[in-house]
């Protein structure tokens, strides 16, 4: 008999804490999940999901737009964003519907309310007391709003725009990471007047620079109207409420509904009271965890988000199913390769990256031991439309046998194209492997199999 209610408490029911449960349980563990607000956490309720569905939306009206150059001859009536949003959070509610039947069925407890530590084995949520042998925490985090900026508060954030009802008519968009690439590009797509302001110049800061060239003019192509080195320093509400924003260098945009930031994410920890447990945050506001995500407190483990490794949902998931699988199927040595994760951002067109820039790669292995492998097209959709969207992809390998350590796509089909390349990176492909795999043809991702000049071996 245990001494604790518990085997195991997930503080936080998003990607990460779902899953260590989910797989804890299959070994038979007692668990327990908290959660303040709604099962599945970000991805599911104001992230991922929701965004995938506009992204669709969005694609559905790039498809509309060319459809003339297809011959097809149309009378567009319009396009209703309540309706969009609707069926939207009509399929989130099922799925989070699901997920509590899911947890009920698994033997899961879910302790709504917000976990705080009362010890490093005792969760108090809403008066009650919990213990655990064992305590995950996967908090997440939170939308930044810049406070030094006068009136931030005037805009919203990402979480604001999933509760928008109605299209807004002029937007501005302020950032230039994955969340401000991916809103601006729903916004223009879906009809609104579209401002992105970046303090600095190119989209996509860190990436590869072809990523972000191609991407940037994209964007601008596409109708967004981009303000480089902008540094917001004030909102104010005009008398017709509109919204005026000023610049550090004297420029003022004004007339729009919204003001959206995108400026990056916080970690979710005050509510948690950590210091109780003896575990502080470090200066980035993260819980710093080894290989094996363990906190400097021995039975608290914490995943996702809230350990600054790469903010991505199947990251907090393989955290999650890991852990369990150290913890209760005697696999202690599993630990997770951050070195290639693939990642998507679901711009217009959208991007594919994975492992090393060009620019990481030649720092890390020296500037002559790095060869790259680049290939700029019109996809063949566009070959006779009025909008011409470029595709671009580049191969990054290293040494004699030119190892692929990276790889870097944005054009259509970006996003599915890929996982299947991301296989062949993580089982150490190098050019000629891809070289010896037949193409498909007609398609985007043959390019990747036939860069020049081609190695047969
Ligand atoms: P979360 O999913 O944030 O879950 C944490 C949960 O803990 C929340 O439900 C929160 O309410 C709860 N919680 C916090 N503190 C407490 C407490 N003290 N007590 C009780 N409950 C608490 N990733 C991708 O891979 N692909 C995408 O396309 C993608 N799109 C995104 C789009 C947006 C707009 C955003 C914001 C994020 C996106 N992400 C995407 C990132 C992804 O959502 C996160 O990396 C992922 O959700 C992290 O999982 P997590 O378990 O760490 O935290
Ligand atoms: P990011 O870290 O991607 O980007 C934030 C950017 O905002 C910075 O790169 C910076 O760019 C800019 N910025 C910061 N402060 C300011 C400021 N005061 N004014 C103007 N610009 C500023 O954060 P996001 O919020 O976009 O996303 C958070 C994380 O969520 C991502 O890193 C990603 O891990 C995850 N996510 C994943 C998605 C996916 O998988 N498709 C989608 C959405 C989010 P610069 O320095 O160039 O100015």
């Amino acid at each position: 008999m245990s001494q604790y209610d518990y085997d195991l408490i997930a503080i936080g029911a998003g990607s990460g804490g779902l899953s260590v449960v989910e797989r804890a349980r299959e070994y038979g563990v007692k668990c327990a999940v908290v959660e303040a607000k709604k099962i599945g956490g970000t991805c599911v309720n104001i992230g991922c999901v929701p965004k995938k569905v506009m992204w669709f939306g969005a694609h559905i009206a790039e498809a509309l737009r060319d459809a003339p150059d297809y011959g097809f001859s149309l009378k567009q009536e319009g396009f209703d964003w309540g309706k969009l949003v609707e069926q939207r959070e009509n399929y989130i509610n099922n799925i989070t519907t699901w997920y509590a039947g899911y947890l009920d069925e698994l033997g899961v407890d879910l302790l709504q309310g917000w976990g705080r530590f009362a010890d490093e084995h005792t969760v108090e949520v809403d008066g009650k007391t919990y213990t655990a042998e064992t305590i995950v925490i996967a908090p997440g985090g939170q939308p930044l709003v810049p406070q030094e900026v006068e009136n931030a508060d005037l805009g919203i954030t990402s979480d604001g725009f999933f509760a928008l009802k109605e299209q807004p008519k002029k937007v501005a968009v302020v950032g230039s990471g994955y969340i401000a690439v991916e809103l601006a590009g729903v916004f223009q797509a879906l009809g609104t007047e579209t401002h992105l302001l970046s303090r600095k110049d190119l989209v996509l800061r860190g990436f590869d620079d072809m990523i972000r060239e191609t991407l940037t003019d994209a964007m601008i192509e596409s109708g967004v109207q981009k303000e480089y080195h902008f540094r917001v320093t004030k909102l104010e509400k005009a008398e017709d409420g509109t919204l005026k924003i000023y610049a550090d260098d004297g420029r003022v945009l004004e007339g729009f509904d919204e003001v959206v930031w995108a400026v990056g994410r916080e970690t979710l920890t005050e509510p948690l009271a950590l210091e109780r447990a003896g575990l502080s945050v470090n200066g980035k506001g993260f819980i710093e965890v080894d290989d094996y995500h363990r906190t400097a407190v021995p039975n608290i483990y914490a995943i996702g988000d809230v350990t600054g490794q790469p903010q991505l949902t199947p990251v907090a998931i393989r955290a999650g199913r890991y852990l369990a699988e150290r913890l209760y199927n005697n696999k202690p040595e599993l630990k997770m390769d951050l070195s290639k994760v693939p990642t998507v951002i679901f711009s217009h067109p959208p991007v594919g990256t994975l492992g090393l820039a060009e620019h990481e790669a030649r720092r890390q292995y020296g500037h002559d031991n790095v060869e790259v492998f680049t290939s700029v097209f019109t996809p063949m959709r566009y070959a006779f439309t009025q909008h011409q969207i470029k595709t671009a992809l580049k191969l990054v390998t290293v040494g004699e046998e030119k190892t692929v350590v990276g790889i870097h796509i944005v054009g259509d089909g970006a996003d599915e194209m890929l996982q299947g390349f991301a296989v062949a990176v993580q089982m150490g492909a190098t050019k000629a492997d891809l070289d010896a795999t037949i193409a498909i043809h007609p398609t985007s991702s043959e390019e990747l199999v036939t860069m020049r000049p081609m190695i047969f071996r």
